[in-house]
């Protein structure tokens, strides 16, 4: 899709975001009754391939362990000289067998006070997925019936700030998204440069091969270069 076009949709997107009423979120989670039973499985690539951050999250994780970041996984684009550009940056997971985030000790967080935004909302959401009926509707819990226990008890003030929070989670990752969008397109035209498919496809074998790729991360209103190579 052009970038144009995706910029339309995401500016879509964050206007019915903003039209969902809060209260109606704040529902849910009460008659869900969410309650996280710290299987710590969400801090693992079992459950969630990668975690990504938001800008101010990035802030904070360089200031707690600047090695704990990377770039994102799935760059949206790849130019014609094989530079890949990706919004944002993940967690690192360790090499272990679940892949566990780097702040994952003996199956607890150790920044747990200091955690990052999504890790705050898990397993909260509030986005638009299509059913398996292939129609758009909104989802609210991730993983539903997958992790924790149900039909708990939550105090209404605690369904409020969790509906308060998620909300302004979900917005504040696709202004993220507007804004990574919005640059590389003026970035784009500025520096003569265009998304090719195929060169980033060809790009992509390599990296799997072990090859190295240079990868510009979108940050703070600016690009940062990265070089890596599969031994992630
Ligand atoms: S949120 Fe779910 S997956 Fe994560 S620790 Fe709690 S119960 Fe486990
Ligand atoms: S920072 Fe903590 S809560 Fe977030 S994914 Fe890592 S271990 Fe889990």
């Amino acid at each position: 899709m052009p970038i144009p076009s995706r910029i339309a949709a995401a500016e879509r997107e964050l206007s019915e975001l903003l039209a969902y009423p809060q209260e109606r979120l704040a529902t849910i989670i009460k008659e869900v009754g969410f309650r996280c039973d710290c299987c710590s499985r969400c801090c693992t690539r079992a459950f969630n391939g990668h975690v990504f951050l938001l800008d101010r999250d990035v802030a904070r994780a360089r200031e707690i362990d600047p090695e704990s970041i990377e770039p994102a996984p799935y760059p949206e684009f790849c130019d014609q000289n094989g530079t890949f550009y990706v919004s944002g940056y993940a967690l690192k997971a360790k090499d272990d067998d679940s892949g566990s985030c780097h702040f994952l000790e003996n199956n607890r967080c150790r920044i747990y006070d200091n955690r990052f935004s999504i890790c705050r909302v898990y397993p909260y959401m509030l986005h638009r997925e299509p059913d398996e009926q292939g129609k758009l509707d909104w989802r609210q819990i991730a993983g539903l019936d997958k992790h924790g226990e149900y039909h708990t008890e939550i105090p209404e003030s605690l369904c409020q700030e969790a509906a308060a929070e998620t909300r302004e989670y979900e917005t504040a990752c696709i202004r993220q998204e507007i804004s990574f969008l919005t640059y590389i397109q003026d970035y784009f035209s500025r520096n003569q440069l265009r998304h090719v498919q195929k060169t980033y496809d060809d790009r992509m074998r390599g990296f799997a091969s072990g090859d190295e790729i240079r990868i510009m991360v979108f940050w703070s209103s600016r690009l940062e270069e990265h070089r890596i190579c599969n031994a992630r």
